[in-house]
């Protein structure tokens, strides 16, 4: 199945309003699957709008004023957390962070009744991140406000796939034709399924690189091609994503030991000598050195991108809140 097959379904599935006049009409942003080649680039557009605002004094502006933020992770996290965070604050929002470990949650709240008391103090927008895939969508049927999908399980982490798109598309100009490979964890990993959506659908050629017991059993049918060889999966690529090993999602034997999957693929310079020569490398973080990467590659500053994926994450989340706000916005000011 490919991305424009799956992608007509999940507009049935999730109930999604088809692209018409407005160029983003969602009122959630719960994955990249079921978005519109369109849809995408509206957001990166906006998104790089941001990116050149925020490198400049009086980056800070007013324009969502007024309306609340809530964060409500289940879920660790510094880089997604912290960039909504700021992100938020730099429109002008009042943002709040609720840290589940010291909230009810601990005294045997449930998931749902959580959402319902936070939706009663009446936000405009709820940023979730939660460890069950699906856990977002099902959050989102219930409250009034527009939610953020900031990671669930292993199932999409939008968010990370847009602002891993803008990067790319900053450094080398566009997305169409470029052949980007996701190397390690795939089976584990909500980012690379979210980069898989997207950048088959913005007419990227997508390799996954793992070995099989970290590959998902339908991988081949994701449109993508599949390689469990790094030297073939890396030679002649545009862009290397490397994906950190989810020790915590994983029960059972994936490996036989962290020492032997650095030495097949664990990402060093010898190995990316077959891509590119201007090769783009990436991670999502947080990165576990000497597993899934060598040192020397992610500091590499004339290869690794990962210092300007985090600074790109604000910007990417910039655009979602504005966007997803906008249509309540103009009808509070009215035509
Ligand atoms: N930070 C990313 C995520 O939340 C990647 C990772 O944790 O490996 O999915």
């Amino acid at each position: 199945m490919t991305y424009d097959n799956i992608k007509n379904e999940s507009y049935a599935r999730a109930d999604i309003t088809p692209p018409g006049g407005n160029p983003f009409p969602h009122k959630h942003l719960l994955g990249i699957w079921g978005l519109d080649p369109a849809e995408i680039k509206y957001l990166l557009d906006c998104a790089d709008h941001y990116a050149d605002s925020n490198r400049q004094s009086g980056k800070n502006t007013k324009t969502l004023a007024g309306l609340t933020q809530i964060n409500l992770f289940f879920e660790n996290s510094t880089r997604t957390l912290m960039s909504f965070e700021i992100a938020g604050k730099r429109l002008g929002m009042d943002t709040i962070s609720m840290s589940t470990s010291t909230s009810s949650i601990k005294k045997g709240e449930t998931l749902l009744d959580t959402a319902l008391t936070l939706n009663a103090m009446r936000p405009d927008v709820l940023v979730i991140r939660h460890g069950d895939s699906g856990a977002v969508e099902l959050l989102s049927r219930k409250v009034d406000c527009a939610v953020i999908n900031a990671g669930d399980g292993r199932h999409e982490h939008p968010t990370q796939a847009l602002l891993d798109a803008l990067t790319i598309r900053r450094r080398k100009g566009h997305l169409n034709g470029l052949t980007v490979a996701i190397c390690g964890d795939v089976t584990h990993s909500r980012v690379a399924r979210s980069n898989i959506w997207l950048l088959s659908a913005m007419g990227a050629r997508v390799r996954l690189v793992a070995p099989p017991t970290l590959l998902p059993v339908n991988a081949t049918s994701m449109g993508v091609e599949v390689y469990h060889d790094m030297t073939a999966g890396l030679a002649g690529a545009d862009v290397v994503m490397m994906l950190r090993l989810q020790q915590e999602r994983m029960s059972g034997a994936f490996l036989p030991s962290l020492r032997e999957y650095y030495k097949f693929w664990g990402l060093t310079h010898e190995k990316l000598s077959v891509a590119k020569d201007d090769v783009l490398v990436m991670h999502p973080g947080p990165m576990n050195r000497g597993v899934e990467i060598a040192s020397d590659v992610a500091d590499d500053i004339d290869r690794s991108a990962i210092q300007e994926q985090v600074e790109m994450g604000v910007s990417v989340r910039m655009a979602c809140l504005d966007i997803l706000t906008r249509k309540q916005r103009e009808e509070e000011v009215g035509p």
